[in-house]
């Protein structure tokens, strides 16, 4: 009898649009912990550090906590097998794109070139005022905050605070990747930060199957996920990869 790895790698090979969606789980492994949960961010840190009044108001307050967190911390992070995996089913034609909710750049970093950013990145600023845009590490970032090359106003990490929209186009572009898709693989995330979460449901509304990795149960699980692959990230996306490669 078939396992569930096999059937989900069936699905896989027998797909002609696979994406995945993936979240704070996938990253998990590569040392970056979740927001919430026994050691999420939030357990340390106040949330309310990324409400954008807060920054904009107090940007001397709250700048050297959101730089400790995003890039004293973040920027210590690798890819894991888990994103390594997903870049090499794109590249081998088995992936059409990666529809993220981390803002931490590890898809990228592991040769991922599709890949729509719900929320942003960490590694990009961007001015609130001309809305020039700096990689990281042309910014000085002991500065509080890091202002504008351009127009000296004040920056901001180019991943949403609390209270902002969605970046249109990676919106639109997840949205479009989800009614195309036949399979979606959902990775690490809870499927309860809004409209994010959404993304695998138009997809299994426009018939695609759902393939599930998490160590625990999500909205997802027990509501629309057909393969439920219960463990490490990493652990199943090499199982997964012995199967497809
Ligand atoms: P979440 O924190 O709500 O949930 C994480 C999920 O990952 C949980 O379901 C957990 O069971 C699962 N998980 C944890 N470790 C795992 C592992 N090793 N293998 C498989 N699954 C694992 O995360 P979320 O649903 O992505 O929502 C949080 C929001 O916070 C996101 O919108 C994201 O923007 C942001 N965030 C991003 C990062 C990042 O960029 N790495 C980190 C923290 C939070």
């Amino acid at each position: 009898m078939k396992n569930e790895i096999d059937i989900a790698a069936d699905y896989i090979k027998e797909s002609n649009y696979t994406i995945a969606f993936t979240g704070a789980g996938i990253s998990a492994e590569s040392g970056i912990p979740p927001f919430r949960g026994e050691n999420g961010i939030w357990n340390k840190y106040d949330p309310n550090l990324l409400v954008l009044s807060n920054y904009l108001n107090n940007p001397t307050k709250t700048w050297p906590v959101i730089k400790e967190i995003f890039y004293d911390f973040f920027s210590k992070a690798n890819p894991n097998a888990a994103h390594n995996v997903l870049a090499k089913m794109e590249s081998e034609g088995l992936l059409k794109s990666v529809v993220t909710q981390n803002i931490d750049n590890l898809h990228q970093m592991a040769g991922s070139k599709t890949v729509y950013e719900f929320h942003g990145n960490s590694h990009t600023f961007v001015c609130l005022h001309c809305h020039s845009k700096f990689p990281v590490d042309e910014l000085e970032l002991n500065e509080m905050p890091p202002l504008c090359k351009k127009c000296g106003k004040i920056l901001k990490p180019d991943f949403i605070f609390f209270g902002e929209q969605i970046p249109t186009d990676a919106y639109s572009n997840s949205v479009e990747a989800a009614e195309k898709s036949h399979v979606v693989i959902i990775i690490g995330t809870t499927g309860e930060v809004v409209p994010a979460s959404t993304i695998p449901i138009v997809a299994k509304r426009s018939g695609a199957k759902i393939i599930e990795i998490n160590l625990e149960s999500s909205s997802y699980t027990n509501s629309i996920t057909d393969v439920c692959l219960k463990g490490k990230a990493t652990e199943t996306m090499n199982l997964l990869a012995e199967k497809l490669f």
